[in-house]
């Protein structure tokens, strides 16, 4: 099962030509179609592309040409926020209508100089705005581990083609928890970068001071190559920061000896799940078994994260999302006049959690309420940042569980918006304070089966740590060599009625 592998399992075998790109692509082509149909993870795919970018490939492998590039025939998928030239772009809205995207954006330049097949535009929640790919306009996403469940937001697309074998690895986009979040509820590894590490160029934005790009794999080697080849600076991104890019590979040596790890009194909450916390638990004796030391530390504006994040993002995306306005892009419904043809195409165009936050965002940002509000949250936001700054003068990474629950029932958390916001409770902080996070499997539910994540914070470009350690966790457990058991065929045909009211 090809469709399966990992980067360097494959690599290593186009290289010496046992296997082509072509069946790669294929076996993830057969996947899809026994598959996608109970899942839903893409809302659209063009085989005949992929197979050109793979034929091309392979003719370049013939003629022994970039045989060293990292990803060297690996199919990767990428959630429909990216623009991919002429490509359909939707950001799983409505209000793109029929728009082909121009040019590429920067991570999918850097993919494709790296030899990858860039493939299919990934379900989401529209704009990025959700915790469970409920809000898509497309249809919702089913969690290939339990089809009556959610695969997590707002990158659920992205998520559940990595477990489901869809594609080899895919990106997302995270901005208070969308690649952390729908990683641990499907089961794979999935990273955030370092605020100003990945180039956000060609990334439609939705609150552009939290947005980060990165990659879901199957494990942490493949979240290392990837991340390699995404990172760097941008002139076309003024907040992308001109760090040099480790060799994170390298990092991934399996020594935790010495290494110190924290563990924030903060985050034992209320709504923590019992079946998550003794997963995480056993992760973090784990983690001391391998020599790391692990001691508490305190984040003591912790609780306040998803109330200033509510803030911010709204604030940001109310800003961003004026571009959509029925004149420069996709749909447009008419009007007697400008004003009626912008009210129409946005009253139609958006979903009710979009217009929600473009509501929350023009009321934080209103003269009256600006201080009360945003410049407050600001205020929070800078004391959010400081406490994990101070935290990391004295350990080298924060262990927490990435969610409080495991995966959520469909239309469970849809009609309670605040209920939905908490799902997030342990990944947003990590955005509002600019550093790095990753999930890793860390464990299963028992009844129903449902997968763990156990989320790693590091210092800012600390990436390279954060990777280190959740190697040596993962070498050291087998929880992400399980697959999902997801027959083909059958069951739910993933077309539910995604809008969250
Ligand atoms: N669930 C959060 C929200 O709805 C985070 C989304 C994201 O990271 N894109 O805003």
């Amino acid at each position: 099962m090809l469709n399966q592998l990992t980067f360097s399992e494959l690599t290593a075998r186009i290289v010496q030509r046992e296997i082509s790109a072509r069946a790669v692509l294929q076996a993830c082509l057969d996947r899809l179609t026994q598959v996608d149909g109970q899942i839903h993870a893409f809302i659209s795919h063009d085989a005949a592309d992929a197979r050109a970018q793979a034929d091309r490939l392979d003719a370049e492998v013939a003629r022994g040409v970039g045989l060293d590039r990292p990803l060297l025939g690996m199919v990767i998928g990428l959630k429909d926020v990216f623009a991919v030239q002429d490509q359909p772009l939707h950001c799983g809205s409505k209000i793109l209508g029929n728009f082909i995207s121009p040019y590429d954006a920067t991570v999918v330049t850097k993919l494709k100089a790296a030899g990858a097949v860039v493939f299919g535009r990934l379900n989401m929640d529209e704009f990025a705005m959700g915790s469970s790919t409920e809000t898509s306009a497309f249809g919702l996403t089913r969690n290939p581990w339990d089809l009556t469940r959610i695969p997590g937001g707002s990158s659920g697309g992205s998520a559940a083609a990595v477990a489901a074998g869809e594609v080899i690895a895919a990106l997302g986009s995270d901005t208070g928890g969308s690649i952390r979040q729908p990683a641990a509820f499907c089961g794979c590894v999935g990273l955030k970068p370092t605020y100003g590490r990945v180039s956000r160029y060609g990334l439609v934005a939705f609150a552009s001071s939290l947005d980060q790009v990165g990659p879901f794999t199957r494990n942490v080697q493949d979240a290392a190559t990837l991340l390699k080849v995404i990172s760097g600076p941008d002139p076309r991104d003024a907040t992308s920061v001109d760090q040099p890019v480790p060799d994170y590979l390298q990092a991934l040596d399996g020594d935790l000896q010495g290494l110190r790890i924290g563990l924030p009194r903060e985050f034992q909450i209320p709504g923590l799940d019992a079946e998550v916390k003794s997963a995480v638990d056993q992760a973090i004796q784990q983690l001391q078994s391998l020599g790391a030391r692990v001691e508490e530390i305190s984040l003591p504006h912790a609780d306040y994260a998803a109330a200033t994040y509510y803030i911010i993002a709204p604030a940001e995306a109310s800003a961003n999302l004026a571009r959509f306005d029925g004149i420069r892009y996709g749909m447009r419904a008419e009007g007697n006049d400008p004003l009626e043809l912008y009210c129409n195409t946005r009253g139609q165009g958006f979903g009710a959690e979009v217009k929600r936050r473009i509501i929350l965002g023009t009321y934080v940002l209103s003269s009256g309420y600006y201080d009360a509000y945003y410049l407050r949250a600001q205020k929070v936001r800078t004391l959010i940042r400081q406490d994990f700054l101070q935290a990391f003068e004295r350990v080298d990474a924060i262990v927490t569980p990435t969610t409080p629950t495991a995966a959520f029932k469909i239309g469970e958390k849809s009609s309670d918006p605040l209920q939905m916001y908490l799902s997030d409770a342990f990944t947003i902080s990590c955005n509002l304070a600019g550093i790095c996070g990753i999930s890793v499997p860390c464990g299963f539910t028992r009844s129903p089966r449902l997968p763990i994540g156990l989320q790693l914070l590091g210092k800012p470009f600390g990436e390279a740590t954060l990777l280190k350690i959740a190697h040596a966790y993962e070498q050291s457990t087998s929880w992400h060599k399980v697959r999902p058991p997801l027959a083909a065929g059958g069951g739910a045909d993933g077309t539910g009625d995604g809008r969250s009211c």
